[in-house]
This record gives C-alpha cells, sequence and structure tokens, in this order.
C-alpha cells in the first residue's frame, strides 16, 4: 500500500460475547508506513480488536476493512494470504518442533491453504529457500543460534520473540503484535523496539499492543487507548500522555 494510505479502516466495531461488549463502538484507521500503538488496561478490548482485524473472530456490528478487504468476511487463512500476521498474547507455538521449523510454518500458511497439505507440497527447492529465509529472520530477532533447539524450551520472551520470526517469514506489509515485550529484559525491549523502526523504515505498517509505556511513547506514531470495551482516546504520544481522561482511567496518575 503506498504510504498514508488506510490499511486497516475500523468504523464502529462491535464485539459482544453473551452479555460482554469487549469491543463497544470502536473506530480507527492504520495508515501505511505508521506504528500505532493499541494500549489500555487488561480487558480493555485490545486482543479482541486483534481477532476482529486477523479474521479469527468477525464483528457483531460496525466494519472492519483491512488492505480494502471486510475482515469479518474473510477466513484467517484468507487475510494472512493478504500480507496480515500477527504474534499472539498467549503464544502459539508448536513446542515439539524446532525454532526453525516453527518459523518455517509462517511461509507455508500464507503459501498455500492448509499447513500440512502446502507441506506436503513443497517442492525441494522452495523447502530450502523457505528454511532460508526462516533463518535469516531468526537471526533479526536474535534466535539464529538456537534454531534447532526445541521452541518449547525457550522462555517466554524467547517465544514471543520466535512468533515475530515467524511472522516475518510471511513477509507481512501490517504487522500485529500482541504484547511483544512481555517477559524481555532491558536489552531485549530496546534490540525489539530498533527492530520494529527498521521494519517501519521498509515500509512494513506496524499495531502493537504493548503495556511497557516507556517502549510504547518512544516507538509508535500514533497511540489509540481502549477502556472497558471502548475507545477512550486517540492522537500522538504527546497528545495522549497529556489527556487526563487517559491518565485517570489508564496511566494512574
Ligand atoms: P485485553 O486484550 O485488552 O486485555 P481482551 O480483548 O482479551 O482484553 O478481553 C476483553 C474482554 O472480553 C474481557 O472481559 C474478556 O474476558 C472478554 N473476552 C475475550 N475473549 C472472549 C471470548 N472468546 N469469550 C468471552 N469473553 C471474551
Ligand atoms: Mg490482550
Amino acid at each position: 500500500p503506498a504510504s498514508g494510505s488506510p490499511v486497516l479502516r475500523v468504523r464502529n466495531a462491535v464485539k459482544q460475547f453473551g452479555g460482554l461488549r469487549a469491543v463497544n463502538d470502536v473506530s480507527f484507521d492504520v495508515n501505511a508506513g505508521e506504528i500505532v500503538g493499541l494500549i489500555g488496561p487488561n480487558g480493555a478490548g485490545k486482543s479482541t480488536m486483534f481477532n476482529l482485524v486477523t479474521g479469527v473472530n468477525p464483528a457483531t456490528s460496525g466494519t472492519v476493512e483491512v488492505l480494502g478487504q471486510a475482515a469479518g468476511r474473510l477466513p484467517a487463512r484468507a487475510i494472512h494470504r493478504l500480507g496480515v500476521a500477527r504474534t499472539f498474547q498467549h503464544v502459539k507455538l508448536f513446542p515439539e518442533l524446532s525454532l526453525l521449523e516453527n518459523a518455517m510454518m509462517g511461509g507455508y500458511s500464507r503459501a498455500s491453504a492448509g499447513i500440512l497439505r502446502s507441506m506436503l507440497h513443497l517442492e525441494r527447492g522452495e523447502e530450502a529457500a523457505l528454511q532460508q529465509l526462516a533463518l535469516t529472520q531468526l537471526e533479526r530477532v536474535g534466535l539464529r543460534e538456537q534454531a534447532y533447539e526445541q521452541a518449547g524450551n525457550l522462555a517466554l520472551g524467547q517465544q514471543r520473540l520466535l512468533e515475530i520470526a515467524r511472522a516475518l517469514v510471511a513477509d507481512p506489509s501490517f504487522l500485529l503484535l500482541d504484547e511483544p515485550a512481555a517477559g524481555l529484559r532491558f536489552g531485549e525491549k530496546q534490540d525489539l523496539s530498533a527492530l520494529l523502526k527498521k521494519l517501519r523504515s521498509e515500509g512494513v505498517t506496524i499495531l502493537i499492543v504493548e503495556h511497557d509505556m516507556d517502549l510504547v511513547m518512544n516507538l509508535v506514531d500514533r497511540l489509540v487507548v481502549m477502556n472497558s470495551g471502548q475507545e477512550l482516546a486517540q492522537g500522538s504520544p504527546e497528545q495522549v500522555r497529556g489527556n487526563p481522561a487517559v491518565r485517570e482511567a489508564y496511566l494512574g496518575a
């Protein structure tokens, strides 16, 4: 997408679970080339919003358009194939498989309809190319040396980095990260922040949910603040920091 054009357009999105409105009338855009932070207290509806955007759940009402497509009408893998990749707050890896095999999964699912089917049909040359790509992305997140270890043996913070590598193997134009820095040490957070800025400079658009305010405020171009399913504020880090409603509801100051 051209720089500045909308990659994500959310209008009056509602997601109802029984009697609970986990997302309640939320509207915002993410434009090409931006890093946008989606913040708010636990239970605000941030992960639910990610599920609406990535086709895991359809919205109850309202519209969620990602790369020009109505997210609720497409299965998750079709949205992935558009160039939308994500990580999960509750890490979803194959713990018995190696880091390399897990990272390669990011390529299979984008290339074809089902992981198993595409693994069986992958040509030798394609397999080697995918492996090389996966190693490159593991290197980028600092996990190259552990490529042949079991994913389940990694510390949780490293598992999150592995999920980022897997997402990058899909060569996404839009990357959604759900609490990627949770469990990382200070230096690792700085490396993550530098990587995300590098990705932005390469044209990748990023939506990030993250509780580490220092990291978020120094990284994002814009912020969307949610609270109890609703959108509380939007704006630059400075605008959001100075917003009294945000300070009261979230920053606790
Ligand atoms: P956040 O990511 O901001 O912490 P979530 O989107 O995970 O918040 O959750 C928002 C609210 O929706 C919470 O009250 C949560 O319990 C509820 N919720 C999330 N997913 C489901 C689901 N699949 N079924 C029922 N309730 C859910
Ligand atoms: Mg969440």
